[in-house]
């Protein structure tokens, strides 16, 4: 098979200058591609202008500019905004955008599908098709920043920040989540601040021990338990890398940042499963000496699940027990029911390679649950339904 070429998109500023030094040329050409790539939105090279004709025509001979293709595009009534984008494996991801107040949150995929399997999550009863690349992860934020207008002289930049909340366990996808978040907050790129980009994760603990060699982004975790035992219940996960662990490793993340940044703790409230009050008195206690702010999101329910959202008072009680104990403590709002899909609850097309959703229809169809034909299922939470959560909230 022929040598893959390298996508400019995808190349953070020391690979782009390595491929520059391997062709003969300054470094500060990567400076130049990256401004015109990410900051003008040009794709052409023939345009670039400030680049010599022959290191255009050397460059067309060597590499490739791909971006993934929007396949179909929800705009909300208020503003938020819904894409689904084909990627190379064929597999279809869901990007999002709130804008919320003065600033814009671009909710991104890393991975077609999901591996992980937690119990409340749509993406994971997909199973897991592909990692996507550093150019599909970019490209998201490329498209979105194209589609709000963003690149036309002198236009609004309405994307502040990304959160790594879409389809997929970043962590798993490292290497190429590592080069697009540093994309990202590249002051030749993006130049989003580093407090701006948030990647979630439902507790990798050895990725989460290795970020600090690679990124100084901000983090979210996935908790949603305040014991192994229901942690483990619900997030596999959990029993290979348990909550000690994992609080340990953010803890060491965390001061290893130069600035003070605290992590985001997320907890999604489900019905009768974690959100009595005696699992928030518990989670105080746990979190008790890990500086933090938590974020509740009450349980978005889809088909295939018949986990449910607790009321408005339960919601509120859990949040009242976090508060008293001195946290810091928002609710995700919902909205945009126009256009469906929460983060965390994008389901995209995936092809799935581990058999999973067979399993799951199974199993849903045995116990009775509202288990649709996979294709009402996908157009069901693709075209309407569910709501849009949002990282900001109400206080
Ligand atoms: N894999 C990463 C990031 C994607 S999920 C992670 O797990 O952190 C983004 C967030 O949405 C996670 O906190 C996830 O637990 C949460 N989530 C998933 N499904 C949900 C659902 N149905 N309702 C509410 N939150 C959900
Ligand atoms: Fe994967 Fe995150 Fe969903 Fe768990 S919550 S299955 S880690 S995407």
């Amino acid at each position: 098979m022929a040598e893959e070429r390298p996508n400019l998109l995808g190349l953070s500023r020391d690979k782009m200058k390595a491929l520059f030094s391997e062709l003969g040329e300054k470094p500060f050409r990567a400076q130049q591609i990256m401004q015109w790539l990410h900051q003008r939105g040009e794709l052409e090279l023939n345009a670039m202008t400030d680049i010599s004709k022959s290191l255009r025509g050397q460059l067309e001979q060597s590499v490739d500019i791909r971006l993934p293709k929007i396949v179909a595009d929800y705009p909300s009534d208020d503003g938020s905004h819904k894409w689904v984008i084909e990627v190379a494996s064929g597999s279809r991801v869901e990007m999002v955008f709130i804008p919320e107040g003065g600033r814009g949150t671009l909710c991104v995929s890393s991975q077609a599908g999901c591996s992980l399997d937690c119990s409340f999550c749509a993406t994971g009863k997909q199973g897991f098709n592909s990692n996507l690349t550093v150019a599909e992860i970019v490209g998201q934020v490329w498209l979105a920043r194209q589609q709000l207008g963003g690149f036309e002289q002198g236009a609004e930049r309405k994307v502040s920040n990304v959160v790594m909340m879409g389809m997929g366990e970043p962590l798993l996808n490292f290497e190429a989540v590592m080069d697009a978040v540093n994309i990202m907050m590249d002051d030749w790129a993006y130049g989003l601040s580093k407090r701006k980009v948030t990647i979630s994760t439902s507790g990798v603990v050895p990725a989460i021990r290795r970020m600090k060699e690679f990124t100084d982004a901000s983090l979210a975790v996935s908790l949603h338990a305040p014991n192994d035992a229901l942690r483990s219940s619900i997030m596999p996960i959990n029993k290979r890398y348990p909550i000690g662990e994992l609080l340990d490793a953010v803890t060491d993340y965390m001061a290893g940042l130069q600035d003070k940044r605290m992590p985001v703790i997320e907890y999604t409230l489900i019905k009768g499963i974690n959100d009595h009050r005696q699992h928030a008195r518990e989670l105080a206690q746990v979190l008790a000496s890990f500086p933090c702010k938590i974020n509740l999101i009450p349980f978005n329910p889809f088909s295939l699940s018949d986990y449910q959202r607790p009321s408005d008072s339960v919601i509120g009680n859990f949040r009242e027990i976090l508060q008293r104990a001195g946290f810091t403590v928002t609710v995700r709002t919902t909205r945009a029911d126009d256009i469906g899909a929460a983060c965390g609850q994008l389901v995209g097309d995936v092809e799935d390679q581990t058999r999973r959703q067979q399993r799951h229809l199974k199993r849903a169809q045995q116990g009775g649950v509202n288990a649709n034909s996979e294709k009402e299922r996908r157009t069901e939470i693709l075209a309407s339904t569910a709501n849009l959560a949002t990282t900001a909230d109400r206080f």
